[in-house]
């Protein structure tokens, strides 16, 4: 047992890098620290231990982590640095040998962080626990607010897909979940603590249940049956985004019309090539079936420029497909090669130039449909969450359908949802 009146007063930094279920989970770090008697450190206050949450989704984000952990080093040079994460996890060895890291965790050990502090000091030499990613079972729900009015519960982690260019299942390791009763009392928790609005998070929400005897559809409707919030569901794979689940969220009052879909490419020989589990024609289906029950709604796509075997024709099925598709957003990302992928027997290789233009290509699309979308939606009565973590000449929030609005600050409706004309 530990003695933790050591760590009383005891000042510690975090900083994050990546996705929402990142945030979640530093979130979840924080709270479980200061439970343990540490205070969070104000800016330009040295910390006493720091917590750097990594990515490592593509080589640019392990280069921005290893900036992180310096700048982190140099500012709090007598601090405990700890590292976790993604990155944290696939490269531990690399990590440990930075000059003035202390302590290196992978994805099983993260949540249980607190443990593994055992004393302040800093040590003669990085040392790391991370277990092989076939190992990982930890698995915990957690819903977070961390600063933002938005919550973020995490009900997934891992994943089984295996797709030829992404590490993450390397990283993150085998799908698994709670039960969606276990998952519910977390909500209702977070809900009890005033949140009012909730963004359900995973690796690959929809294979919620693979490995149990429930499915991300059970979730959702004893999630919907939760009064005083209301949800949004993140990316979730088009093939497991099913017509029950599309016409569910038609008609909840609680789930709002707002889907972030990962498309990566719209040419089928792409796809094929990528070991994605859908076509373009099953996409174009989902697209079609939530505009015709829900018009207004928000549909954010996820895509992927430059990958191995993507010729200029295979682009360019992508481009058309996409300018035909009554999306809102894109949500672009350039490929860049990681070691141990299967993509890289694919000998077809993209020039970065090539890859840049595409991308650019797209961004510009995006930012026409968005405009399109924005545009249709002026004069509609809306109901929106205002959120703010400072007070300022304006507040922000968001639609239902994830429109981000402005109006003059007002202390009293932060964390309210107010009515209305966008
Ligand atoms: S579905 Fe594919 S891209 Fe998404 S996390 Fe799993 S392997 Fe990676």
């Amino acid at each position: 047992m530990i003695d933790t009146s050591q760590f009383n007063g005891k000042k510690v930094a975090f900083q994050t890098l990546g996705c929402k279920l990142n945030f979640a989970e530093t979130s979840a770090i924080g709270r479980s620290l200061l439970e343990a008697g540490f205070q969070r450190a104000k800016m330009g206050e040295n910390a006493d231990i720091c917590i750097i949450n990594t990515c490592s989704v593509t080589d640019t984000a392990d280069k921005k982590c290893r900036q992180a952990i310096n700048k982190l080093i140099h500012r709090h040079p007598n601090a405990l640095i700890v590292v976790t994460g993604c990155y944290a996890q696939l490269k531990p060895d690399e990590i440990t040998q930075m000059p003035g890291v202390d302590l290196v965790l992978g994805t099983n050990e993260k949540s249980a962080l607190p443990d593994f502090i055992t004393q302040l000091e800093k040590k003669q030499k990085g040392e790391s626990h991370t277990v092989k990613t076939a190992d990982i079972r930890q698995f915990t729900p957690i819903c977070s607010a961390d600063d933002r009015t938005r919550h973020f519960l995490k009900v997934q982690d891992g994943c089984d897909y295996y797709c030829t260019y992404c590490t993450i299942p390397f990283a993150r390791g085998r799908s698994r979940n709670a039960s969606v009763a276990e998952t519910v009392a977390v909500a209702q928790r977070a809900i009890d603590e005033g949140a009012k609005e909730i963004v359900l998070t995973g690796v690959n929400i929809g294979e919620f249940g693979h490995n149990t005897s429930e499915t991300f559809f059970d979730l959702l409707k004893a999630l919907d049956l939760l009064e005083g919030v209301r949800y949004r569901i993140s990316s979730i794979e088009p093939n497991l985004l099913t017509d029950e689940i599309i016409d569910y969220v038609s008609t909840s009052k609680h789930i709002m019309p707002h889907f972030h879909i990962p498309l990566q490419s719209g040419s089928n020989e792409v796809l094929k090539l990528m070991k994605r589990r859908y076509t373009r024609e099953l996409f174009a289906d989902k697209i079609h079936k939530i505009k015709s029950l829900m018009p207004h709604a928000f549909i954010g796509v996820d895509v992927m420029v430059g990958v191995r075997g993507e010729t200029p024709e295979y682009f360019e099925e992508t481009r058309s497909f996409l300018a035909g598709l009554p999306v809102s957003q894109l949500h672009v990302f350039t490929y860049s090669e990681r070691a141990g992928t299967k993509a890289l027997d694919i000998d077809y290789n993209v020039p970065h130039a090539e890859r840049k233009k595409r991308n650019d290509v797209l961004h510009q699309l995006s930012e026409r449909k968005t405009q399109a979308f924005y545009d249709s939606q002026k004069g509609r009565t809306a109901w929106v969450l205002w959120e703010s973590t400072k007070a300022g000449d304006t507040m922000h929030g968001f639609t239902e359908n994830y429109v981000r609005v402005e109006a003059p600050y007002q202390k009293e409706l932060i964390n309210t949802i107010q009515e209305i004309v966008i």
